[in-house]
């Protein structure tokens, strides 16, 4: 792991490029530093200046009195790597280059941002950003405001991580606001030599951290963010924008590097156990929930209400999260129903009416919290004026403080006048939220987070496949799409249940082939020109005899050119479709897709994304997590398919790219299946090959 204690508790720093203007980034470095009290020598360096706020200003970092461990950069982009040089002279450990102009311009900036790198290599010195704020540390005997932003930090256990320093404050800012605070932060733009991982590596092993929360905008090296990342045990929330192809282009245009794939956010995302967030404030609501919050030990989820409404928005909100709500048990409901008022329901959400005492509120929630059957508790809170809310709220903190193991959310539904209410519950760690879908979902988010974490990742099983024959068959194979009879050999090498079929170079061979096959038979025209049979018409299902054949070959052959081949296949009826496919992913390698087929994968996008070679665990789950997967059943009278079946399909496929990688992509689509996994059959496919 890398040390990175020069940029999070550094013992000097210097500001290269000070000045005495007021509204200037080294300017405002400096005054937050003095602000929030960094306890070692700040200095300015400026070529004339002799003091900067105050402070003795030298004329290079050579100059300066004392060692120095951290420096600002705030120069021209063309005056930094001489810079650099110096630091290096002087003994800096890390420098921070939070001058723009880099590989966010463009090719030529991107050259400059390598030889930055590629120097505080060779000097050993560590680069921070370029094209970046800066870093913030609340530890107290660390304090560090190492940026130039206007924001007001407060110590908390969120360490924030985003790469653009916007996000990055709009993060902290909600956080700070919102009382629950931050222990370390840290935008560091470009990200050319100090990484993402190796930040949340070194905040994985600083005990204050509770969750760490990350905004992506690239993977600059997506091997070392798995590599890395898959062995933190924190929690993570995440976040990785540019997921619409407009989203994208001003991610390009900001950092330099465009992350052409969502679905690669999703597998790195995955395989690592961070948990994926698509907005700011869902991630902000689940961080406050993680920062004092232990996980749950299942999803099971109690609501104890003074006003119904709310309840039934959480219940809702929790429910299609995958959050059960069952009754309490028997015992509880007749203890409620003796100590609450007669228009209570004892169910849950455990409703008291508005008119609930300290007392009615103790005694419900320390009922459910003890009941025994929830993993998390959540309790909905109106504040009306008749109730002494400060004394519920007393009675809600010691419930938590007593029962520290059970994670518990307060929805507190009311206004700053009841500002001492709300402190009451933030000092005994308790998170609140103004809304009762926010507490559902950060409630989600801590079972989700339990979720990925006692997963276990399964094991790449042994396959019997025949890897040397298919080798050669690609070695031979020139770049661009294998002809389709030679891909279904391949398919069929490893193992795949591919559907008898019979090739024929001309139309003449093809009534004999279909009576090999036996009718009802398939009939298509395959021709290097043709991508989407089905829309060139090349295509007839079920000709159940020689005249539907002979009538479909007439008609392929005069409105289809030149056609390569005539493919003679069984007729696999009533099978459910489904996509089977791989691409090889820039700096990452295999990935094998799965999603509903036919006409479902356009209409419903509904894929998931594996690392190949797959994990037999790593497969189950992308079958199981698929959105609609209820469509594979069994589903309003029809049986299931046999899943175990598709899970061979995947794990071939999986082993078939990782053993190939000169297999730029595959698409096996439909795969037919069946309840009985026998029947399975594939019935197209195309594989290009890219060496
Ligand atoms: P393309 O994808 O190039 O249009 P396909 O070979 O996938 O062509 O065929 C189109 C559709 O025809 C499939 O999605 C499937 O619904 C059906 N089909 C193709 N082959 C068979 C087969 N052997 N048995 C049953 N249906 C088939
Ligand atoms: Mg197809």
């Amino acid at each position: 792991m890398a040390n990175l204690d020069m940029f999070f508790k550094p013992n000097a720093i210097a500001v290269i490029g000070a000045n005495n203007k007021e509204l200037t980034i080294p300017y405002r470095i400096i005054s937050n530093l003095q602000a929030y009290g960094f306890k070692g020598p700040i200095y300015p360096v400026h070529p004339k200046e002799k003091v900067v706020k105050e402070l003795p200003a030298f004329p290079s970092i050579l100059d300066t009195p004392g060692p120095v461990d951290l420096a600002h950069i705030i120069l021209r982009r063309d005056l930094v790597p001489a810079t650099i040089r110096d630091c290096a002279k002087k003994g800096v450990k890390g420098v921070v280059v939070n001058t723009s102009g880099f590989s966010e311009t463009g090719p030529e900036g991107k050259k400059l941002e390598d030889e930055l790198r590629d120097l505080g290599r060779s000097l050993g010195v560590r680069v921070f950003g370029p094209n970046c704020q800066g870093m913030m540390n609340t530890d107290l005997d660390h304090p560090l405001y190492s940026n130039f932003t206007f924001a007001r930090i407060k110590p908390g256990h969120i360490s924030i991580l985003a790469q653009g320093g916007g996000v990055a404050e709009v993060l902290n800012s909600y956080l700070s606001e919102a009382g629950v605070g931050i222990r370390m932060y840290a935008s560091n733009g470009n990200a050319c030599d100090v990484s993402i991982p190796e930040i949340l590596e070194y905040w994985d092993a600083d005990p204050e951290t509770h969750v760490m929360v990350l905004h992506l905008e690239s993977f600059a090296d997506p091997k070392a963010f798995l590599d890395v990342v898959s062995k933190i045990k924190k929690p993570i929330l995440g976040m990785k924008s540019g997921t619409t192809p407009e989203g994208a282009r001003a991610v390009a245009s900001h950092t330099g590097r465009l992350m052409a794939e969502d679905t690669i956010t999703d597998i790195l995302f995955d395989e690592c156990g961070v948990l994926r967030f698509r907005t700011a404030q869902e991630l902000c609501e689940a961080a406050i929930a993680f920062a004092n919050q232990p996980l749950p030990k299942g999803r099971k989820l109690g609501i104890v209400t003074n006003a119904g409404s709310p309840a039934i928005l959480a219940t809702d909100e929790a429910v299609p999260l995958g959050l059960a709500l069952p009754d309490p048990t028997e015992k509880t409901q007749t203890l409620l129903r003796e100590k609450l008022f007669a228009t209570s329901s004892v169910h849950n959400p455990v409703d008291m009416m508005a008119t609930a005492t300290p007392e009615n509120w103790a005694t419900a929630v320390e009922a459910v919290v003890k009941d025994g059957t929830y993993d998390i508790v959540t309790t909905s809170f109106i504040t009306p004026f008749f109730v002494d809310c400060e004394g519920v709220a007393r009675e809600l903190a010691r419930i938590h403080r007593e029962n520290p193991e059970l994670p518990f959310l307060v929805c507190l539904m009311t206004n700053p006048l009841w500002e001492k209410t709300r402190k009451i519950l933030a000092d005994a760690g308790l998170p609140t939220y103004y809304f009762p879908e926010s507490a559902a979902r950060a409630a989600a988010a801590l079972a989700d987070m339990a979720d990925l974490k006692a997963r276990a990742k399964g094991k790449v099983p042994e396959l019997k496949v025949d890897r040397d024959a298919v080798a050669k068959l690609l070695a031979a194979a020139p770049d661009g799409f294998l002809p389709a009879e030679k891909a279904s050999e391949v398919l069929r090498l490893y193992g795949l249940p591919v559907a008898r079929e019979k090739w024929c170079a001309s139309a003449d061979a093809v009534p004999a082939a279909a009576k090999e096959i036996g009718y009802p038979v398939v009939l298509k025209a395959h021709a290097t020109a043709l991508v989407h049979k089905t829309e060139a018409g090349a295509v007839a299902v079920n000709l159940g005899d020689e005249k539907a054949l002979r009538a479909a070959l007439d008609g392929m052959t005069k409105s289809i050119g030149k056609v390569d081949a005539f493919q003679v296949q069984e007729f696999v009826a009533g099978g459910t479709e489904v996509a089977v496919g791989a691409v090889r992913a820039e700096g990452l390698g295999a990935t094998v897709m799965f999603g509903l087929g036919g006409i479902y994968i356009e209409a419903l996008h509904d894929v998931r994304f594996g690392l190949a070679p797959l994990t037999d665990l790593g497969a189950e789950s992308m079958i199981r997590r698929l959105k609609f997967g209820k469509l594979l059943g069994p589903f309003r009278g029809k049986p299931g398919v046999d899943q175990a079946k598709l899970r061979d399909v995947l794990l071939r496929v999986g082993r078939l790219v990782a053993d190939h990688p000169v297999i730029a992509e595959m698409d096996l689509n439909p795969v037919l299946a069946f309840p009985d996994g026998a029947r399975t059959r594939v019935a197209d496919v195309r594989l290009r090959v890219a060496k």
